[in-house]
Order: C-alpha cells, then structure tokens, then sequence
C-alpha cells in the first residue's frame, strides 16, 4: 500500500522520509510551487516507523538535479529521491549532505568576500550530525537556523 502511494504519480519525483514539519521549506527551496503544469504535492505529518513522522513532497514531471537534491540533504538530511517514470520507481537514492557546499547557501558574515565580489560561496561541512558548515573565505561558521535562514 505504501509502495502504491509513492508511485501514484506518472512521471515525477516523490521526496520522501522529510523530517515533519520540513515539507514546505522544500517546496521552498526547490521553488516547487512555481505553475509548470505538473501536479504538486505534500502529505504532512505522515506516520512513519522510522522517524515517528514524516513529511512526502510529489512533484508531477519533474526529475531533480544533482544540485537540487544537494540543497534538500541540508534541511532534510534523511529524505529519499525516488524518480517516477511511467509509474514505477526507476531510481531510488537517499539524500547525501555533500563534503562541500557551493553556490547554495550564503555566508552569515556580512563582511565575508563571498557577499561582495563575484564569488560562488563555498562551505566545508565540518559535521553532519549536527550539521554544522564553515565558510572557506572567512571561516565563519554556522548550524541549525542560521543555515536555513541563509539558503
Ligand atoms: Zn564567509
């Protein structure tokens, strides 16, 4: 039944295992409610085993890049692609927070090099669990809030 649910759409990406409550800051930073003609959808707060509750984000005749899937592992770190072709799933990956990060997130320090001159922000994870990043330029670092506030 579950497996049903996933595949319900004909071509797409279905975002699955979203922290609850994280759902709609996907849809955010993936800028998903932009009208393509493709079906867009969230079931929130989903029971799950494995996280007690989750978040699902379907997205109708879209396939997400590399790049996209990089800037959801930053706030949903547990999530699993599964990329849709004519119902069925044809790739599955779980979602992987990158040894760095670049040209996603901005610096925090509004002195950094990386906020003025034509520079693509670049950030070292220094840990996952929590996640915590450090900026190459100035070295500021940041975790939690401070990363989502700034993606
Ligand atoms: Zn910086």
């Amino acid at each position: 039944m579950a497996e049903l649910k996933v595949t319900a759409i004909k071509d797409g990406t279905v975002i699955d295992h979203i922290p609850a409550g994280k759902g709609l800051k996907v849809i955010e930073i993936l800028h998903l409610n932009r009208p393509n003609g493709g079906a867009l959808l969230l079931a929130s707060n989903v029971r799950s085993g494995k996280l007690g509750r989750k978040d699902i984000v379907k997205v109708e005749g879209r396939f997400l890049s590399e790049e996209e899937v990089n800037k959801i592992a930053l706030i949903a770190p547990t999530a699993t692609v599964n990329i849709v072709r004519d119902y069925g799933v044809s790739e599955k990956f779980k979602v992987e927070v990158p040894d760095e990060i670049t040209g996603i997130l901005h610096c925090a320090n509004p002195n950094c090099v990386s906020n003025h001159e034509h520079t693509v922000s670049r950030f070292h994870v220094v840990s996952r669990e929590p996640l915590k990043v450090r900026c190459h330029y100035c070295e500021r670092t940041m975790e939690g809030d401070e990363i989502l506030r700034n993606l």
